[in-house]
Formats: structure tokens, sequence, C-alpha cells
């Protein structure tokens, strides 16, 4: 069936990306919470059909690790997409001072599976792994969104994405400066996994931009200087595991069918994890932070207690 905006009751906004708004609705014909997102986009009604019709291809990306696709559909230049809404949010925001050995086991595997499963049963490449498109809920599931699956939507939205954080694996930063599109391959996604792996670890992007003088030396560090590790306190298995993962030369870096048989991943099968309680405590740490920053800006010059 199709979904259309008649159908849809607008809840709140959940957040704002870098092309436009996401927010909860209800479906009314099917009573299904949803997630909306909003992309605006100036073109001709016959390529925002194209784009339409490009993203069918997502009702086929059905499995436990990727965040479900409802439709989509576009009202005047706006797209407007349907997804699973996912209780907690993501990523991102999520890892506060940094997760767990174990907790970054079980998302590394979720996200492993996921890029193996886009890879394996759709031939569709990510092409933007990082935690703010890894989603999560309270059920401790953790899901993929956001890859790229319309040449059409991809080539509309404007490449503002060398900011002052790249995921973009060396020799995509390299391609990019000579002009070489179109050399993307599963193992760029790879070297993005252990970029997200460490930030995840760290609770801080690994390249903080305070460090550089510029985008460029900050991308000249990526291409040249040593890949990142994890902070101390990670087991061996997780330190193996990432390495791998960020071997400058692309040729070195594992498959996904290789990453799931490695130690940190083949422990996370049988070890029990309470998915559900890290993730309470990590929207209660968030919640925390994000009313003491709040109420920082509401009165300005007083200092929280
Ligand atoms: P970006 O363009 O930066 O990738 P998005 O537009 O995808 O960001 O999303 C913006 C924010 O909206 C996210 O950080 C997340 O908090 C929220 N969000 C996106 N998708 C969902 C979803 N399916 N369920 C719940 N929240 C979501």
């Amino acid at each position: 069936f199709r979904i259309n905006m008649t159908e849809l009751e607008l809840m709140e906004e959940l957040g704002r990306g870098n092309y436009g708004t996401v927010k909860k609705v209800l479906h009314r014909p099917t009573n299904t919470i949803m997630a909306m997102k909003e992309i605006r986009l100036e073109l001709e009604e016959s390529k925002l059909n194209a784009i339409i019709m490009e993203l069918d291809i997502l009702h086929r990306a059905v499995a436990p690790e990727i965040v479900e696709f409802y439709g989509a559909f576009f009202i005047e230049s706006c797209v407007y997409y349907c997804m699973e809404y996912m209780d907690a949010g993501s990523l991102d925001r999520l890892c506060g001072a940094g997760v767990p050995d174990h907790v970054l086991a079980r998302i590394t595997h979720a996200m492993v599976r996921g890029l193996h499963f886009l890879k394996d049963d759709l031939q569709i490449i990510h092409r933007d792994v990082k935690p703010t498109n890894v989603l999560v809920n309270r059920k401790g599931e953790v899901k993929l969104c956001d890859f790229g699956v319309s040449g059409q939507l991809e080539k509309s939205l404007a490449k503002t994405n060398i900011g002052c954080q790249s995921y973009m694996a060396p020799e995509r930063i390299q391609g990019e400066s000579q002009n070489n599109l179109g050399t993307y391959t599963v193992a760029s996604d790879v070297w993005s996994l252990g970029l997200s792996m460490i930030e995840m670890a760290l609770g801080q992007y690994p390249y903080p931009p305070e460090t550089y003088a510029n985008v460029f030396a900050q991308l000249t560090a990526i291409v040249h200087g040593p890949p990142p590790e994890l902070p101390a306190g990670y087991s061996e298995e997780a330190e193996a595991f990432v390495a791998m993962c960020l071997r400058k030369d692309p040729a070195q870096r594992p498959t996904y069918a290789e990453l799931l048989e490695q130690p940190f991943l083949v422990n996370d099968k049988t070890r029990e994890v309470d998915m559900v309680g890290w993730v309470a405590k990590a929207i209660d740490h968030r919640d925390v932070h994000r009313t003491v920053s709040s109420s920082r800006l509401d009165q300005p010059g007083s200092v929280p207690q």
C-alpha cells in the first residue's frame, strides 16, 4: 500500500539533519507510529518521481539490523520518507562518556550484520556509515538507516559532506581531491565502521576539529597520519578488530564475512549483554545533559551547581 500525507497525524519534531527535519507521525489507517523525514529538493516533478521509484528498493531491505522503510511520497518540492520510529534516537547522542566493551561488541555486531545484509542480499553499499546513522530503541535494538539507494537523491543533495567530521576513508578523501568519484567500495565503509567504533568508545569524534588549524590539516591527518586507536581499557579482541578496519590500505581491510569471524564478534554471540539497561541509562545521561545545557541557555550568567 502507499502512504500519503492525509493519512498522517503530525506529532513532535524528533530532530533536524543536514537536509531537513524528522517528525514523529501517526499513520491512522494502521495505527502505526512512524518517523517522517522531510527533504527539501528544488527539482522538477519527473526527477522527484524518479527518486520515489528508486526508493522503492527499500521495501526489500527488511532485516533486524535495518530501520524499516514504510514508504515515500512527494508534495511540491519536498520528498517525505516514512520509516520505523526508533524511540532512543541516534547512537551519537547515546555514547556519553563512552560505551563499555561488551556493549560496543553488540552494537558493532548489529552494524556488521546490517552492512553484510545490504551488500550480499541487495548489492547496496551504505556509503554513509557513522554514529548519527545508527538508530536505537528501548528494546535494545540497533539498526542502520540513511544508506545510499537513490542515485538521483544523492546527486540532488548538495555535497556539503566535507564538514568538520569526516568519516570518509583515506582513499575516498584522496579520490575526491582527484575528482575520482564512483570508486566507492565496501572497504571504505569498513573504515567508517572502525572510526565509528572509536567515536563510541571515546564519546567523541576521533579527529576533533579543535586539534587542527583547519579542515585541510584534519583531512591530512586522516590521509597521512597513523590510524586512530581505541582508548585504554578495551579488550585485545576489540583493539585487533578496530585495527583491521582502520588499515590505511583498503585492499588490506577485511570483508564483512571476515569481520563476523573475528573473536570480538564471535564472543558476543554467546554473551549476555543487558542492552535494555544500557539504553535506559544512556537516555537518562543524555537527557540530564540536555536539561543542564538548556537551563544554561535560559539563564545566561548562571552557573549550574
Ligand atoms: P542527518 O541528516 O544529520 O543524518 P537525519 O535528518 O537523518 O540527520 O535525522 C535527524 C535526527 O532525527 C536524528 O539525529 C535523530 O535524532 C532523529 N531521527 C531520525 N530518524 C529517526 C527515526 N527513524 N526514529 C527516531 N528518531 C529519528
